[in-house]
């Protein structure tokens, strides 16, 4: 039996390790938090994840990164920050007066921000460069590149709200103050308003009934609003955001193995237990069912439907009729030709020279 503490808590934060992809499925090498983490935090231990208590500073940079919502701090709330942000006087998100590290948002976070505020949200990035966090430089670069995947999935989208960035150079002596600061200072950068927010992710944890993550279901919350105005909400190009899926109905075989490993029940059977069905909203693109198809059967798609993200839409993308093996007796997906299963199909092949011989005797 594993070792594994399924939480782990280092001062404020808190890793919950049965949310994470790798230990969802063994073979997930989900590894983002680990490149993200400016202290070297994490660990692979016997292929899980592991969080070295001692070396977490609880900085909260890689918290919005992680798919599955694994991480939470104590003190604040991106999930909660976010759907409240339309309601709070200050447009500017910056991590010297609002937020930990901007890190702590993902896209679902900046797009929801977008559409819901009546002013244009606005980060503040001037503090990147110099900070303690991003020696290396990664933090600072998934910040930009979450930003820019907003504002292409806002254009993609034709909406008009976009993320405007700040990114004011501070002076040589400023920046020296931002090293010497240290990690604890930076975990005072946390404000007392952010309390606030608390509990929403940690609400929404303790219903295990819901899989999908908060984040996503923000963002389906707020497409159903704008949907209305929108000019068209059927896309054929990939997006940043969501993902679909294809199943190739000849190679199938119908062993459930996807349905059973995706973590958040984007794809399930259907109540005959005999076709797969997807949906769209649900997907977070770990990609564990491609991973896990041992036939190579299920593959991505390009295109995304908004209607099918924001409404839980699901679509069936495979049916097999049950038939019983003419050898065997036992039901398998029937897919023309003779009534035999795949199983004994083989069989036959490779033992047929066997009975040729044995009847010849
Ligand atoms: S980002 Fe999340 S899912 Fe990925 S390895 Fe870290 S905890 Fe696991
Ligand atoms: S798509 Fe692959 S994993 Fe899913 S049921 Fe078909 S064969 Fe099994
Ligand atoms: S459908 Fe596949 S890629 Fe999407 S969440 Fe499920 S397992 Fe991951």
């Amino acid at each position: 039996m594993s070792n594994i503490n399924f939480i782990q808590k280092s001062d404020l934060f808190s890793y919950t390790a049965t949310r994470c992809l790798r230990n969802e499925y063994f073979h997930n090498d989900c590894h983002i938090c680990i490149d993200l983490c400016p202290k070297g935090a994490f660990h692979i231990v016997r292929n899980k994840l592991t969080l070295f208590e001692n070396e977490c500073v609880g900085c909260a940079g890689c918290i919005g990164s992680c798919p599955t919502e694994a991480f939470e701090i104590e003190s604040f709330d991106p999930n909660g920050f976010a759907a409240s942000y339309q309601h709070q006087n200050e447009s500017t998100i910056s991590c010297k007066t609002s937020t930990p590290c901007l890190g702590i948002f993902d896209v679902e976070h900046y797009t929801v921000m977008a559409l819901r505020g009546e002013k244009s949200v606005v980060c503040d990035l001037s503090h990147c460069e110099g900070c303690v966090l991003n020696e290396n430089g990664k933090l600072g670069e998934s910040i930009r590149e979450k930003i820019d995947a907003t504002n292409r999935f806002l254009e993609m989208i034709q909406t008009p709200q976009r993320i405007e960035t700040i990114d004011v150079k501070v002076e040589e002596n400023d920046r020296r103050a931002l090293f010497r600061k240290g990690f604890e200072k930076v975990k005072e950068s946390i404000t007392e308003e952010s309390v606030a927010h608390i509990s929403m992710t940690a609400a929404h944890h303790k219903r295990p009934d819901v899989k999908m993550p908060l984040k996503r279901i923000l963002l389906k919350n707020s497409l159903k609003e704008i949907i209305p105005g929108l000019e068209t909400t059927e896309f054929t190009q990939s997006s940043p955001l969501f993902f679909n899926k294809q199943i190739d109905f000849q190679s199938c075989t119908n062993c459930g193995d996807c349905t059973q490993f995706c973590p958040t029940d984007a794809l399930f059977t259907t109540s005959d237990k005999q076709g797969i069905v997807f949906a769209q909203g649900k997907c977070i693109g770990c990609g564990i069912c491609e991973d896990i198809c041992k036939p190579n059967a299920i593959s991505k798609k390009e295109g995304f439907s908004l209607v099918s993200v924001a409404f839980e839409r699901a679509e069936q993308l495979v049916h097999y009729e049950m038939v019983t093996c003419h050898e065997c007796r036992c039901p398998f997906p029937y897919k023309g030709g003779d009534p035999i299963c795949d199983r004994c199909s083989s069989y036959i092949k490779e033992f047929s020279n066997m009975f040729t011989l044995a009847k010849d005797m």
